[in-house]
């Protein structure tokens, strides 16, 4: 039977995407070839790569709004370096609110000034920060709105000036927001899309054109939408699973369908966590992530206990990031409601047997 799979990533798919990208793989579209060998310039292939350009666009309500999508490589960590790259010129505001937002300010600093807004690592991450203000005057702000490793998540934004770039990495297609607030939205794909190999960036095209300093290509935003997302060869089988995720998604109803069940395991598996003297949160209760839930056990005698029934149970994936520790359920979209109630069920047995 298949695992309950928390992986905070490369993490889990829904099962039929799985089925469907394998089936692709021996032959694409009845081509009696497969998906990974035939030309990124192919009819077949340029339209996967043109109905995932627009399904990220759809999804996210920017259609008509004067977005381009484009599947990019080099991850999420490589947007740190492209953010900047092309929109920095003089001075940047960061918020700094974990171990990913604090890369992307380390990369910044190499193209211009970065003011660090507000930063919670006084903490360990354990919070958002709030009642910080933003400069006027900044190129853009750039924030991360779910900090997978420390499982906290940004419900409110600032009032800006400047273009909002995000990291959406562990939280894309999760929840409906106004998604015209950003003008630069990037998330690797392998958190809540797809494998890993693509980065989605979805990306205003306005504020482009406006730093001085050449640009490489291949780092180039303009140059990457010029070329339709096919400057050179993209990663083709990243980008046709992510399709098929984007489709299942689709055909779940959209982002505020997949809300809804969200919304749902999140409040399980929270109200476990404080009902449950064995559990504590790890994060503040107003700044909780619905994909990622941090927690520690309280009574450290229980945990290879707990550690033999969630392995009984089926359960994978529960480990917390070696910076916070603990246990961290990553509950993405393709995560069923199913799943979290397994979880929560080992960790009220265990109350009532330890
Ligand atoms: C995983 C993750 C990254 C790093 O992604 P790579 O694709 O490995 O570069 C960056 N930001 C966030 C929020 C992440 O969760």
């Amino acid at each position: 039977m298949k695992k309950h799979n928390f992986s905070a990533g490369p993490s889990i798919l829904p099962q039929e995407v799985l089925k469907q990208a394998s089936d692709a793989v021996l032959n694409f579209n009845n081509l009696d070839l497969s998906v990974l060998e035939i030309s990124h310039r192919s009819k077949d292939f340029v339209a996967v790569m043109e109905e995932a350009r627009e399904h990220s666009i759809e999804l996210l309500g920017l259609k008509g709004k004067g977005y381009k999508a484009l599947f990019l490589q080099g991850g999420a960590s490589m947007q740190f370096v492209m953010a900047a790259y092309n929109l920095l010129e003089n001075k940047a505001a960061y918020l700094n609110t974990g171990t990913w937002s604090d890369k992307a300010v380390a990369e910044a600093k190499i193209f211009g000034e970065v003011v660090e807004v507000a930063s919670s690592k006084d903490k360990n991450y354990n919070y958002i920060p709030k009642g910080y203000e933003v400069p006027k005057g900044m190129d853009y702000f750039h924030c991360t709105t779910n900090n997978t490793i420390f499982g906290t998540q940004m419900k409110d934004f600032p009032a800006l000036d400047c273009p909002m770039v995000a990291d959406m990495s562990s939280d894309i297609f999760s929840r409906t927001l106004d998604y015209s607030k950003f003008d630069l939205i990037y998330a690797g794909a392998q958190k809540n899309m797809g494998p890993a190999g693509t980065t989605l960036v979805v990306i205003k095209e306005d504020i482009l054109g406006k730093v001085k300093r050449p640009i490489p290509n291949m780092l180039d935003y303009a140059q990457h939408i010029a070329k339709d997302s096919m400057y050179n060869t993209p990663p083709v089988f990243a980008v046709y699973t992510s399709l098929l995720t984007l489709r299942w998604l689709k055909e779940l109803g959209g982002v505020s369908a997949i809300e809804e069940e969200n919304d749902k395991k999140a409040t399980l598996i929270y109200s476990e966590i404080d009902l449950n003297p064995l559990f504590e949160g790890y994060v503040a209760k107003e700044d909780r992530s619905t994909m990622s839930a941090t927690f520690n056990i309280t009574n450290e005698k229980a945990k290879t206990k707990f550690d033999t029934m969630l392995k009984e149970a089926g359960i994978s994936g529960l480990n917390g990031h070696r910076s916070v520790g603990g246990y961290r359920a990553s509950m993405y979209n393709a995560l069923s409601l199913n799943s979290v109630g397994v979880l929560v069920d080992v960790m009220s047995e265990l109350e009532r047997t330890a």
